[in-house]
Order: C-alpha cells, then structure tokens, then sequence
C-alpha cells in the first residue's frame, strides 16, 4: 500500500490508545535493563515505528493520524510515567516532525510519508561543543558544495538516539552567513552522511536516550532545508521552542506523576505498615500533588493561549512558554525529592523498590540542565524588560 492509498481521516481515540498502550508495554518491559546498561530502547521504538506512533503529528491530509499538541503531550506524558528516556525520545523526535510540517517545503512530501510509514525516526542536532545549549548561534558552517549541494561537516556532543536515527535535523550556519546568528535548519538522511560515533553515553540519568556524541558529515542537495537559509530564528521561536518547553515538560510531570501514583498505590497496599493519618505524610503527599497540579495547569494554560495567540512571538507569550520550561524543571524534581523524604530509605532510595523513585529522581536531575535554566533565565530578563506593561497571556 502506499501512502496516497492510507485513509486520509485522523486517528480516533481508540486508535490512539492502542498504539500507546503497544509502546507504553515496551516501554515497561524493557526500562530497567536499559537504564542499567546506558542503552536505547530499540523495542519501544520499534513499537512506535510498527503502531504509527512516530507519525502522529503528521495532518490526515497527508496521510497521517493528525494528532494535535494535545495528543503530544498526553502520549509524553503517559510513556514517561513508564520510562521519561521513551518519553523524551517520542517528543524530540515529534518536534523534528512538526518542523518539517510547518516549515518543510518540498520536503515535506518527501518525509511525512516516510514518517507515517514508520521508517523515518529523526533526531535533533542544535547543541554544539563550544556554544553549549545557544540555540541560537554555531560555530560550524555549511559550506558550498557544487550549484545545487551544501556539505555539512557537524561536531554533535549531544544526539538522543542518534545511532538509531534515520534521519537527523542540524543547525548550522547559512552557506552565505556574515553573521554567527544566521542558522539554517537542514535535514539530512543517514545514507547521505558518514556518521561517526565518537565517545560513550554514561550519564547519571536519562540512560535510555543514549545520547551520545557524533560527527556528521556529507553532502546535501541545497534545498535540504526547513525555511530559508539563515532563517533558523523564526522556526526555533514559533516551533522548537514551544513544542520542546511544553514536551520536556510533559514529561518530567508524567515522570514525576508515575512515581506518585507508585507511592500512593504502594502506600494503599500496605496500610499496616505506614500511618496514613500521619500529618507530616499527608503535607509531603498535598505538597507533592500541589507542585504536579500546577505544572500540569501551566502546561494546559500555555497550550492553549499557543492555540489562539495572534503573535506567538510577542514577549508575554515567549515568557509564558519559557515559564512552562523552568517552573516544570524545578517542581517535578521537587516532588520527585519529597517523595522520597516521604518513603525513606526502603522505598524512596533503593534502586529494587517497586516505586521505581531512584531512576525518577536520577532522571528528573537532567530537567534544569536540558537547555540550562541560566540561559533561559537571562533571556527571560531580557523579554521582561521588553514587556514594560507586564501583560499576562
Ligand atoms: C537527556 C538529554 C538529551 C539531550 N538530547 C539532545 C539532542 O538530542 N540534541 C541536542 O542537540 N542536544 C541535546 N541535549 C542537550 C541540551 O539540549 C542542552 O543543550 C545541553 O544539555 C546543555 O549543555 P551544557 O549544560 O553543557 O551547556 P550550556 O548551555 O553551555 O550550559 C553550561 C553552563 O554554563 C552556564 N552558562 C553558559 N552560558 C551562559 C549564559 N549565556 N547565561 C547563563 N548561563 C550560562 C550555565 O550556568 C550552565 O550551567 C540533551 C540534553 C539532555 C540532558
């Protein structure tokens, strides 16, 4: 069958459903052994390869399930409670997707099909050695190549599931950049590069996304490009931006959520052995629930005020998404932290507890640094002192 054959209407919950849950018991049956080994979860790829998962936000016009942020960020969400590294996976990869949809061009139909197919997983290239997390700026140029080609020749410290991607969108200086600012946002297919894996992936948490550092290079047919040339800005402040703050956050909160509903399911079980009357653990369990609640209503709120602003690039709008980012980054680990004041040592520390808290808490230490909260601290100041009238959105 091919892809002008599919049925051209978006998926129903049902289907939705099924192909999460297919993942979400991949997800499980491999989280432990694959945080263990620092190693990529190829089956819960694989599931999302087979359900179509990886295609969700791919339009029903094109041939996809047309999910909507909102379906994003509730399958996020719902994989993280299992694995956050799955999650993390599914979400990055879903940006790529809503680039190539948005701001794709001609490549669009030459990857959504791929996409819907399961046969195009894409991965993110934008961190750079030197720079660090600057979204914005590169120290790594493509050059030009012969009339129609640009060659890319990238230093990548930091690719989440890059040995297993097909597909990579980079972020590199413009073939004619004057300035380090003028990025362009290009995709290239594994087959076009020589991709060369050049260290390990040994962290203290995320284990599962294996993002170790690679080295890219090759040479493209021009037009390979999301946007224009140099036009990286615009897609990073109307895509990347909003879809990564509001996915990260989706996750860390589903992680976060996971090991509540372990706590409280564990609490529960074993009544005889805990004082469920006890005010210091009904505060922890309030304060915990309080900080979930309200990651999860910033979360909501900020999809929403995305879904109907007339400039999502104004500044109220960039401080409320970048609010989303920090105030999740603090608060699920937070309450990953109190949950485990609240077990103590048995259940809130030892790798073997079913509450599964180690792994959460280990994984959960990534949030901040996952684009530093420095940086989006300093920008933030910036953005405030543009909003003089200090409008909310
Ligand atoms: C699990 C995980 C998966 C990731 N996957 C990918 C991926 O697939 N692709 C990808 O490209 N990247 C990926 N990243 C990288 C991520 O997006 C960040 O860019 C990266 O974590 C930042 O690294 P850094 O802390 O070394 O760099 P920096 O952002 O340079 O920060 C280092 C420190 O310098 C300080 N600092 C530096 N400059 C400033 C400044 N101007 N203002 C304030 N403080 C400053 C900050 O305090 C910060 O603590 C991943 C990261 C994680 C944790």
């Amino acid at each position: 069958m091919t892809v002008t054959d599919l049925p051209r209407t978006a998926w129903r919950p049902a289907d939705l459903e099924r192909a999460v849950s297919e993942v979400e018991a991949e997800a499980a049956r491999y989280a432990e052994v694959c945080d263990r080994e620092a190693r990529f979860p190829a089956e819960a790829l694989e599931a999302m390869r087979r359900t179509g998962l990886l295609g969700l936000l791919v339009p029903a016009e094109d041939g996809g399930p047309g999910g909507g942020t909102a379906d994003l960020l509730a399958v996020s969400s719902r994989l993280s409670r299992t694995c956050m590294s799955v999650g993390m996976i599914f979400t990055m990869h879903c940006q790529q997707v809503a680039a190539v949809v948005r701001d794709g061009g001609p490549l669009r139909e030459r990857l959504l099909p791929r996409i819907v197919r399961g046969e195009l997983y894409l991965a993110s290239v934008t961190t750079e050695a030197a720079g660090g997390g600057h979204l914005l700026s590169s120290g790594s140029q493509l050059t030009a190549g012969d009339d129609s080609t640009v060659r890319v020749d990238r230093f990548a410290p930091v690719v989440t599931g890059g040995s297993h991607a097909d597909g990579f969108l980079i972020t590199a200086l413009a073939p004619d950049a004057t300035s380090p600012s003028r990025l362009s946002l290009v995709y290239a297919d594994r087959d076009q590069l020589t991709v060369t894996v050049r260290g390990g992936w040994n962290p203290m948490g995320m284990r599962a996304t294996h993002s170790a550092p690679l080295h890219l290079a090759g040479e493209i047919p021009r037009d390979q490009v999301v946007g224009e040339h140099g036009a990286f800005r615009d897609i990073a402040v109307r895509t990347f931006a909003p879809l990564a703050h509001l996915g990260w956050a989706a996750c860390w909160q589903g992680a976060a959520d996971g090991a509540l509903q372990r706590v409280v399911t564990l609490l529960r079980a074993e009544r005889r052995r805990h004082d469920l009357d006890s005010p210091l653990l009904l505060a922890r369990l309030s304060r915990v629930r309080q900080r979930l609640d309200t990651v999860h209503a910033l979360i909501t709120h900020t999809a929403s005020v995305l879904a109907s602003a007339e400039d999502t690039t104004s500044p109220p709008v960039q401080l409320l998404v970048n609010a989303v980012k920090l105030t999740a980054s603090e608060l699920c680990p937070a309450a990953a932290d109190e949950l485990t004041d609240l077990m103590g040592m048995r259940h809130g520390y030892l790798k073997d507890s079913p509450t599964g808290l180690e792994r959460t808490l280990r994984d959960l230490r990534s949030a901040p640094l996952n684009y530093s909260n420095d940086r989006l601290h300093a920008a933030d100041g910036v953005l405030a002192l543009m909003d003089r009238e200090v409008r909310h959105v």
